[in-house]
């Protein structure tokens, strides 16, 4: 008992002096004085740090509205839930990020070790540790080195990476009872570009599923032109996303359709593959998209067959999702990417952790020409200083991923 009460006082002392040790940090921080470059990080205060408790929490969050179809799948709906994985140290920081439904089993892969075991600032978790604790590990280095994420990253993008809105969906369709008609896809437009968008992420490929073949391909050109029409006055640019709901000549069609309508970039066709893709990326050089990006890689991807596509000039965007790839694994690709002059804009459909841990990669990695945004609400969750102003979403300067849990 005496032993216990021992431990428990060195305990809250070590917490105590974590604690007094960043607040001090934090004041320096805010005085202006001098920070460290991403080169000379000291990571050994990592080593002081051993994980006494690791919680998965189930968080809720919602859609500021309902979102309906998209090519492949049904109503997407507008509330949901997700789970986060919660890593506090002996001496009192606390880390958390976004996990895996399965996060429980790995409970006891972390517990006991030091943060500097499982975590190297400078790669990223390390090898063998699950990586349902990527995120929450990531923000628990920043806090404990008082770093945001995006300087630990190398900082060698901007710290306001152009934002897209990823939810402009088939919300004509909706009710299914009495369906609002295309004029519900333009209000939707109009409250995501009043948000502060400046970047609309239009679903198509209409033709594969929810209509007759030749209707949803003419529907699918009507809707886009008439976004174009209606916002080109506010400088919005427009990305569409088939979900590989489109043949070639389908993607060919829809293009001569749309005509003159600029494209930022033309998201999943179809399923990647060499000889289609190939011929796409060779028609759009030829008649007029020269400029738009050919974006691929987020649905079931090979990472290795889309770096061969990169390398062949045939994938312009690489897509691959922020959690289902995983930071650590983004970390690493970057620089591939960087090297065969390929662009990033990791997937973060979803929820807003994701748009947030992606704004982190831009500022962090650089090479992201921008950023899928997702626009929630939640009162689990205090999303932190994130704000999208004129296009661009800001990443904030606190340690960490600088986003915290409510309760
Ligand atoms: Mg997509």
């Amino acid at each position: 008992m005496v032993e216990r009460r021992k431990a428990l006082k060195t305990m809250m002392k070590t917490r105590r002096q974590f604690l007094q040790k960043s607040a001090l940090a934090t004041a320096a921080c805010f005085s202006g004085l001098p920070r460290l470059g991403a080169a000379e990080i000291d990571a050994s205060p990592l080593n002081e740090h051993r994980i006494d408790s690791i919680e998965i929490r189930r968080v809720k969050f919602r859609w500021p509205r309902l979102v309906g179809k998209n090519g492949r799948i049904g109503v997407h709906g507008q509330h949901h839930q997700t789970n986060v994985a919660i890593l506090r140290t002996e001496q009192g920081a606390e880390g958390w990020g976004l996990t895996g439904w399965e996060a429980g089993r790995d409970v006891e892969l972390g517990m006991g070790k030091t943060v500097g075991e499982l975590f190297d600032p400078a790669k990223g978790i390390r090898d063998g540790v699950p990586k349902d604790f990527d995120f929450a590990l990531h923000d628990l280095a920043g806090i404990i080195l008082d770093i945001p994420v995006h300087e630990m990253l190398g900082g060698k993008g901007t710290k306001a990476t152009p934002v897209y809105s990823g939810m402009i969906y088939f919300d004509e369709l909706e009710p299914e009872d009495h369906p609002a008609g295309l004029d519900k896809v333009i209000e939707n437009c109009a409250w995501d570009v009043d948000y502060g968008y400046r970047q609309l992420k239009v679903k198509i490929g209409r033709s594969g599923r929810w209509y007759p073949h030749d209707e949803g391909l003419k529907t699918d050109i009507e809707i886009v032109r008439r976004i174009h029409e209606t916002f080109k006055d506010r400088g919005v640019e427009i990305l569409v996303d088939a979900n590989d709901m489109y043949s070639l000549e389908d993607a060919i069609a829809f293009l001569e359709g749309i005509g003159d309508v600029p494209l930022f970039w033309f998201e999943e066709p179809f399923q990647e593959e060499r000889e289609r893709s190939r011929k796409l990326r060779d028609w759009m050089h030829a008649n007029g998209f020269e400029k738009t990006y050919l974006a691929d890689g987020e649905f079931r991807p090979d990472p290795k067959f889309c770096l061969e596509l990169a390398k062949e000039g045939i994938l312009d965007v690489n897509l691959h999702d922020t959690f289902g790839h995983g930071f650590t694994r983004w970390r690493s690709l970057m620089p591939k990417l960087v090297e065969l002059d390929t662009l990033a804009s990791p997937h973060a459909w979803g929820d807003r952790l994701k748009t947030h841990y992606t704004a982190q990669i831009a500022a962090g990695l650089g090479n992201c020409c921008t950023v899928e945004g997702v626009t929630c609400e939640s009162d689990d969750i205090d999303y932190g200083d994130y704000p999208i102003k004129d296009g661009r979403i800001h990443v904030p300067e606190a340690p960490g991923f600088g986003m915290k849990l409510i309760g």
